[in-house]
């Protein structure tokens, strides 16, 4: 791990502010990522701006919805009674990641930050444009079973790995933030992760400095909610696809989809064919997929995830 100078900031804007003044400088929050990170040398801060003070980790009641501290952990959204209730499909895709431990540390906006576990940008012997932009992408023409099928580019072919986003892309959710300026945003969560494009090292549309206070969910849906995750192990392993799913009594309903891009899969105007079955939506939400030999087979595993999403929903 590479030498680092660390501070605690009191307030959001003084954090937002203290990591804008310094060069190099970023916000740690439970660590469970980025300490992984710096321990490998794939991130070198030159300082970290800890976020814990920041009094940040309650979940309340907004209007006919909910806000979420950027702070609240991982096992403390999962558990809370109006979450499971309301918005069972977030507490569930929250329980199909990572480990009890994990969960207690993480959160929320660590959670929506947590890079690609795309295996050449773990070994920092490999060219990885996201890890060192313009240096290629060994993934291309590598093994690429774990990576993209859709919206990928010919710079980055990785996944966004989490499980909860996929649950808030779903549910509609908003992203909140203070900038250095102390001006404040709320960022539609379909814009909040960028498509890789020719800039894969360009995660968000956040700009530097730019704090997460909370998230956002807009008023509760009702339905079915239903988050299933397929993936090698049967726990404490990362998507191969997922599904978050919010199915009414009609058949009709909402879906997103994991594992497959550089964001929460998520196609509107092919909810329209939700009562037609899984076919019909997968048909339209990977029109455009351009997989690999290694992992097309991830192609027709969504569709059979959500044709199990939708029968769990009828069932
Ligand atoms: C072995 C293992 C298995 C895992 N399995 C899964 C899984 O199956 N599914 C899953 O979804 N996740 C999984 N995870 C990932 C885990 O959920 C994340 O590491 C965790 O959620 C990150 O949260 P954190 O608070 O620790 O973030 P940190 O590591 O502290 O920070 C992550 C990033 O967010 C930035 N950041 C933190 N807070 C803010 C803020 N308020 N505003 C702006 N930037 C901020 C940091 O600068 C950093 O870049 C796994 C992790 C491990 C180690
Ligand atoms: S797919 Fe993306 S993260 Fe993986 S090696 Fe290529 S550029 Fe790096």
């Amino acid at each position: 791990m590479k030498a680092f100078t660390y501070e605690r900031a009191r307030t959001p804007a003084e954090a937002a502010a203290a990591v804008a003044g310094k060069p190099g400088a970023k916000f740690i929050a439970g660590g469970t990522n980025l300490l992984d990170l710096m321990k490998l040398q794939i991130e070198t801060p030159t300082h970290l701006v800890d976020v814990q003070d920041l009094k940040l980790d309650r979940i309340e009641r907004a209007g006919d919805g909910v806000r979420i501290g950027a702070l609240v952990s991982n096992t403390a959204l999962a558990a809370d009674a109006r979450i499971r209730k309301d918005y069972g499909v977030l507490s569930r895709a929250i329980v199909a990641g990572a480990s009890g431990q994990l969960r207690n540390k993480a959160t929320t906006a660590g959670n929506l930050l947590q890079r690609t576990r795309c295996p050449y940008f773990y070994d920092t012997n490999q060219a990885c444009n996201k890890r060192k932009p313009g240096s290629g992408c060994a993934a291309i023409g590598g093994y690429s079973r774990q990576l993209g099928v859709i919206g990928t580019s010919d710079h980055c072919i990785a996944t966004y790995p989490g499980d909860m986003a996929v649950a808030l892309r779903v549910l509609d959710a908003s992203v909140e933030t203070v900038k250095p300026d102390g001006a404040t945003r709320a960022i539609p969560f379909a814009d909040f992760h960028r498509l890789w494009g020719d800039t894969p090292h360009i995660e968000t549309v956040l700009e530097p400095g730019e704090l997460i206070t909370a998230v956002t969910l807009p008023k509760p849906l009702g339905g079915t909610h239903i988050y299933r995750k397929v993936r090698d192990r049967a726990s404490y392993a990362f998507a191969l696809v997922s599904v978050a799913a919010v199915i009414g009594k009609d058949g009709s309903g909402r879906a997103a989809f994991g594992g497959v891009a550089p964001k929460p899969w998520r196609v509107e105007a092919a909810e329209g064919s939700m009562r037609s079955g899984a076919k019909a939506v997968a048909a339209q939400v990977f029109a455009d997929a351009r997989p690999t030999k290694d992992n097309e087979f991830k192609v027709p595993l969504a569709e059979r995830t959500l044709a199990a999403a939708i029968a769990e929903a009828r069932a």
